[in-house]
């Protein structure tokens, strides 16, 4: 796992480089979905310190066993349903899944009821039309006004919440060989983010949740600052079948 993880960072780097970036700027999560808590101490040995999780009850069984891991830090990058808002804010550091007003709203209540900080969160956008896919529907947002007026006046709204603080936004790519493709879904989601901006001045979006196994040299060329891994890390994942 060390090599595969030196790999992936070689590759961040030169993706970076080769941008003209900071490779500081980009940070790797690893994706520990699915996987036992003794495969992240070996993805923590070999030196990430994020990891992302898809689900708040796997993640409530997986974060207490490694509690013993200095600066160990926990995302959620899944989806997110309201009944678990609570235990999310508990959980994790950054929120990465947040695509509704409702959401933004429990969360917010839930920081302040618990005392705690504002909950950090991102914005998942839908930028590439997918039906399958979660997010704030932002289709065709350079080319629709009505798209792009539904989308600015729903991140304004959120980021009129008291409790939460908006630091970026994060997509999911939909599954292709043509990298060209992907490579427009993770340009429109930085430039979206240069729109949305401006709908909220109170809050500073300066994180880009994008890029995967397949396709973390396009996202970073592209301008994330937190790249998802999984496969190329813990290899393929096998999911219970029921
Ligand atoms: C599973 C998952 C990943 C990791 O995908 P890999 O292809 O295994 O790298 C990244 N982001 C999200 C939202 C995921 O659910």
């Amino acid at each position: 796992m060390k090599h595969a993880i030196t790999k992936i960072e070689e590759r961040i780097a030169r993706a970076a480089q080769a941008a003209g970036r900071r490779v500081e700027d980009v940070t790797l999560i690893g994706v520990s979905k699915t996987h036992p808590a003794e495969l992240v101490r070996e993805a923590y040995a070999a030196g990430v310190r994020i990891f992302g999780e898809n689900r708040v009850q796997e993640a409530e069984s997986k974060i207490p066993e490694c509690t013993d891991l200095p600066d160990i830090e926990w995302h959620l990058i899944g989806h997110l349903q309201r009944n678990k808002a609570k235990k999310a804010v508990q959980l994790f550091r950054l929120i990465h899944s947040v695509d509704s007003l409702s959401l933004a709203q429990a969360l917010g209540r839930y920081a302040i009821e618990l005392g705690l900080a504002p909950v950090r969160i991102l914005l998942q956008c839908n930028v590439s039309g997918e039906d399958s896919k979660e997010g704030i529907v932002a289709c065709n947002w350079e080319s629709d006004a009505q798209v792009r007026s539904d989308v600015t006046a729903l991140v304004a709204a959120i980021g009129e919440i008291d409790g939460i603080r908006i630091e970026g936004l994060m997509t999911v790519a939909p599954y292709s060989d043509d990298q060209e493709a992907v490579r427009g879904v993770f340009r429109s989601l930085r430039m979206l983010r240069d729109l949305l901006q401006s709908a909220v001045p109170n809050h500073t979006l300066t994180t880009l949740s994008m890029g995967m196994s397949g396709d973390i040299d396009v996202a970073v060329a592209e301008g994330a600052t937190l790249v998802r891994v999984g496969r190329a890390i813990f290899g393929e994942r096998t999911y219970p079948t029921v």
